[in-house]
């Protein structure tokens, strides 16, 4: 009998990997209930130095009311964008009605991030997607000690507490505060390990479409439920993969009504 080997060894760092593709194709959105949500935010990912993926993005109504956001090419990738130069004409318009048009054009902030939902560990790791409002606060908690500091650290951090007021959005509020006291990710090891490697790459968000991808976005040629069509790292032949708890409606609750 020949020693040659006649099929590979499916090890636990692959059944792990593997584990992590079939997340990447099934991202877990969390959304903000009203009331209190409890919510652990994972420290970046190895070699990353920033728990959060920042982008600027357009998020328009098309006429037939479907809406599409992408993110824009000049505050991403320097290059022009035919959405802000068409807001910007519009502001400078003399019609009110054009100028406030032209403001809602603008691209805004969105940041996403891993996390757990307290409420719900069972779920995993979750992406949670956020405007400018709860950035800032966020930034304001890590710059201060006494407020908690880096509250992302898995041994030291703190969970956060994000109270959510109202919907839609131009009703919505959000208030952010770290809790009380200081704990752990999690208190087993092992689960606190497993988290940490199935978080979710989230360079995936800073895609910039081609301008003819977003020409036809525009036009509405393309509906895309995804923002960035952020395509999972292994693609599963003939399975449509579709991102739960969240669509390009949802995002309005994670833009604030006002541009940066
Ligand atoms: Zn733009």
């Amino acid at each position: 009998m020949s020693d040659l080997a006649k099929w590979g060894d499916w090890g636990d760092e692959a059944a792990k990997q593997d584990a992590a593709s079939t997340k990447a194709g099934q991202r877990s959105y969390m959304k903000l209930s009203e009331g209190d949500n409890i919510i652990r935010f994972l420290p970046p990912r190895i070699g990353k130095s920033s728990p959060f993926a920042v982008t600027y993005s357009h998020y328009m109504e098309l006429p037939d009311g479907r809406k599409v956001s992408f993110n824009c090419p000049r505050m991403m990738a320097k290059r022009p964008c035919i959405v802000c130069a068409k807001g910007e004409q519009l502001r400078n318009s003399r019609s009110m009605t054009d100028q406030k048009a032209g403001k809602r054009l603008f691209p805004r902030l969105r940041a996403y991030a891993n996390v757990i939902d307290r409420s719900n560990e069972a779920q995993g790791v979750q992406i949670l997607a956020f405007g400018k409002g709860i950035m800032d606060d966020l930034v304001a908690i890590r710059g201060n000690p006494r407020k908690g500091g880096n509250f992302t650290h898995p041994e030291t951090g703190r969970d956060i507490i994000i109270t959510r007021k109202g919907t839609g959005q131009f009703d919505t509020e959000y208030q952010v505060n770290p809790d009380v006291s200081a704990t752990s990710l999690h208190s087993e090891p092992s689960q606190m390990e497993e988290w940490l490697e199935i978080a979710y790459d989230l360079d995936t968000f800073m895609t910039v479409l081609s301008d003819d991808e977003i020409r036809a976005k525009v036009r509405g040629e393309e509906a895309d439920p995804e923002p960035q069509r952020a395509a999972p790292k292994v693609a599963i032949a003939g399975r449509t993969v579709t991102p739960r708890g969240r669509s390009v409606e949802d995002d309005v609750d994670s833009f604030d009504s006002d541009p940066f």
